[in-house]
């Protein structure tokens, strides 16, 4: 189903939570929602539902313009972060609801029930109540519970976040596998931006209320549109250098050096947002710039070292937390790079 928002605003009194979105989601993809807390993601998706109504602007599903439709006609499945299965029910008889509430014979009720358990791989599982499941079985539960009735949409708010890391990127997976099995339209709204970026076909990054930038996960890593893009996504965090451009060359705000400019920039006032893998360390003058060494975390076969930058080397006394103006920089480096916390380096930056 071929999903379209037009100029769609939620207004709560004086908060406006969804600010004229205007999206166009493509029949069969899993899209991603994504932002930080507050920026209108649930807002959007309990709209698509049909849970809360439009201020103003239209909804449409396919062709149809749905605001006036109720949430129980509108074909949608939702997964919840918290499950929210029926917790003096059996698995089965939780799955089974959505079709007991449509009032289907019992034999399809069975056969619906059993294709779905096995989707999502809970068939073992059947006798059980909510309380006698792990939180991944739980999750099973819930997705086969929203599926059963064969939604056009699947709607998923936050859905892995009560799951532990491992079980998190294993149902990532699954949900991946089940979304693509049926070829159902799907709508997940996370806060996690390496969650958007794993699962997702296409990702929509808001901030509020408003869509910033959209696009598939690859395109947004490599040209994020904007610096609010190129911020949030991409772990750990960018580097930023601010500064103003004098001919071809930067003069980075609080550092006195000038730094070759990557590309030909026109304005004055510029950001250039450098990712730690692409920061090098290097002896002491081989760099664009000086530094030294204020933190070192070890991350698994890489390393993240946090280098305060900007004055000469022999005027930094104390390193790091002195208040004096200067950069900090952070380069991702091979877990056995040879560094040291409180030495001198030099940063050599990809310009
Ligand atoms: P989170 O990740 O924290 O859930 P979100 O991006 O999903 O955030 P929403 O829950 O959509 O954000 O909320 C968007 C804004 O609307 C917030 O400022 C929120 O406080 C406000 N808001 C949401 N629901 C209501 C409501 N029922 N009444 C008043 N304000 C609300």
């Amino acid at each position: 189903m071929r999903i379209r928002l037009d100029g769609v605003t939620k207004r709560f009194g004086a908060v406006t939570a969804v600010d004229g979105l205007t999206l166009e989601l493509e029949p069969g993809r899993l899209v991603a929602l994504l932002g930080p807390s507050g920026c209108g993601k649930s807002t959007t998706l309990y709209m698509l539902a049909g849970v809360l109504r439009p201020t103003a602007g239209d909804i449409y599903f396919d062709d149809v313009r749905v605001n006036d439709v109720p949430p129980q006609r509108r074909n949608v499945g939702m997964v919840f972060q918290s499950y929210a299965l029926y917790p003096h029910m059996t698995v089965f008889e939780n799955i089974a609801f959505p079709l007991r509430m449509q009032r289907l014979p019992e034999g399809e009720i069975r056969r619906r029930v059993h294709e779905m358990a096995e989707l999502v791989r809970v068939e073992a599982l059947l006798d059980r109540r909510p309380e006698q499941l792990s939180g991944g079985q739980q999750q099973r539960v819930a997705l086969a519970r929203a599926l059963v009735k064969r939604p056009a949409l699947l709607l998923l708010d936050e859905p892995l976040s009560n799951l532990d890391a491992q079980l998190r990127q294993a149902m990532r997976a699954e949900i991946r596998r089940i979304q693509r099995e049926l070829g159902v339209t799907a709508v997940l709204v996370t806060h996690d931006q390496t969650e958007a970026m794993t699962i997702a076909d296409w990702v929509v990054v808001m901030n509020a209320g408003r869509c910033v930038a959209q696009g598939t996960p690859y395109e947004l890593y490599q040209t994020p549109p904007n610096r609010f893009t190129a911020s949030f996504i991409g772990h750990p965090p960018m580097n930023w250098l601010q500064g103003r451009v004098s001919g071809t060359r930067l003069q980075v705000d609080g550092l006195p050096v000038y730094l070759p400019l990557p590309a030909a920039a026109r304005d004055d006032e510029v950001a250039i947002g450098i990712r730690p893998h692409h920061v090098q360390l290097v002896a002491p003058g081989r760099g664009h710039l000086d530094g030294r060494v204020t933190m070192i975390e070890l991350l698994g076969h890489e390393k993240l070292v946090t280098v305060e930058a900007g004055r000469s080397v022999a005027s930094m006394p104390g390193g790091a937390g002195d208040g004096a103006a200067g950069l900090r920089l952070q380069a991702l480096v091979p877990a056995d790079a040879a560094v040291v916390e409180g030495e001198a380096v030099g940063v050599r930056l990809p310009v």
